[in-house]
């Protein structure tokens, strides 16, 4: 709880997010947020949980997502711009807030634009510990962007996936990836098409972007014991996978009421069944009914990889002493006298006193 009369709010900007993990390492932040991913899904009944608040527009979203335990709560401003790339912005921009439960005190103001990367690329490898076969070793990766070094750095990390087989409809997207993924011991094999890329995969990752209903995956490609991570679709009239796909797998997902609007089930019955992760992380659900089951991880996003991403964040920003304490709230030596500090600042108002 902040100290009476006196606290500051830490904040972490996207040049300091960006030392904290040239400090710490790529890898150990997949791993990090990866843990704090897993032991708060382990506490998924402890939390306030509700579907992200979504404000669409013709050629994106803008999104708030919030959640709380009973001291800790979070929120995440995020969009989804497809076409803003070539605006020379990124599609997917954020931040988020951590704030004392207790008091209402915002604690943490941080960047959350490359933070998202690395959470969403260390919950898909939390999915696929749980689903994927062991021994998983080739992934294709289909869509190149901004998410996809981050996919593949968890994969080949935290799953030991070692050979990529990549497709994005932009070469010069593959071919930044290739270069970035240089010297990270990652093999990779660049396809003309998708479904040249999935053939003798054990793991597929869709992180395409464009708002619309694509089918990236039609069930012609499936093969016996297959895991996808799906993670470009995440928002109505956005899916990348054929329904039919679907319906010939288990599937597994974050927060069930959010994904049947976002996620790629948004396609089908509101009776489909599905398998909430956090459920076999903790043991109660089966995961893969065996080796010859598809599965698939329906990936949307859920405000708890955030609050987790941000525990991480502030605890690795105390740990090397990084972030710089802000007056995001005016500070009152009598909290009821807000009026006062227009009196004490504002050279007008003093005159008319
Ligand atoms: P990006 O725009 O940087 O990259 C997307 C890539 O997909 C582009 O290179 C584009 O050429 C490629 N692409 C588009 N259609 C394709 C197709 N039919 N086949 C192959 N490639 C295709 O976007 P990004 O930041 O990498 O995000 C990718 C997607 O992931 C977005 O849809 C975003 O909303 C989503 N996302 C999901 C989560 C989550 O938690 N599930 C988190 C972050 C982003």
């Amino acid at each position: 709880m902040p100290s009476k009369n006196h606290f500051s709010t830490l904040y972490l900007s996207a040049p300091d997010v960006i030392e904290l993990v040239q400090r710490k390492g790529v890898e150990a932040c997949l791993r990090g947020i990866a843990d704090y991913i897993q032991s708060d899904f382990l506490r998924w009944g402890s939390f306030d949980k509700s579907a992200r608040v979504a404000s669409h527009s013709r050629d994106g979203v803008i999104e708030l997502m919030p959640i709380a335990d009973d001291q800790t709560y979070a929120f995440k401003y995020v969009n989804g711009h497809p076409k803003n790339t070539r605006w020379g912005l990124p599609t997917v921009m954020a931040f988020g807030v951590l704030a004392d439960v207790a008091t209402g005190a915002p604690l943490l103001l941080s960047e959350l634009t490359l933070i998202t990367a690395l959470r969403t690329a260390a919950m898909s490898a939390v999915a696929a510990r749980a689903l994927a076969r062991p021994g998983a070793r080739t992934m294709a990766l289909i869509g190149n962007g901004a998410q996809s070094e981050f996919q593949a750095l968890a994969f080949h990390h935290l799953l030991g996936v070692t050979t990529l087989r990549l497709f994005d409809t932009d070469p010069a997207a593959t071919a930044k990836l290739q270069a970035n993924l240089q010297g990270t011991g990652l093999r990779t094999v660049v396809c003309t098409s998708t479904a040249e890329a999935v053939r003798g995969a054990d793991i597929v990752t869709t992180v395409t972007a464009d708002k619309t209903n694509a089918t990236i995956l039609t069930p012609g490609m499936l093969v016996p014991g297959m895991h996808i991570n799906a993670v470009g679709g995440d928002c109505p009239g956005k899916t990348e996978l054929h329904a039919d796909v679907l319906r010939q797998a288990q599937v597994f997902v974050e927060y069930t009421p959010q994904t049947r609007i976002e996620g790629d089930i948004q396609q089908l019955p509101a009776d489909f069944v599905v398998t909430e992760l956090w459920e076999v992380l903790a043991g109660q659900h089966t995961g893969r009914a065996s080796d010859a089951a598809v599965t698939v991880f329906d990936s949307v996003g859920f405000a708890l990889e955030d609050f987790s991403a941000l525990r991480f964040l502030r605890d690795a920003a105390t740990e090397l002493g990084m972030g710089q304490p802000i007056e995001l709230i005016p500070q009152l030596s009598d909290p009821k006298n807000l009026f006062g500090l227009l009196r004490t600042h504002n050279p007008l108002l003093r005159a008319v006193a």
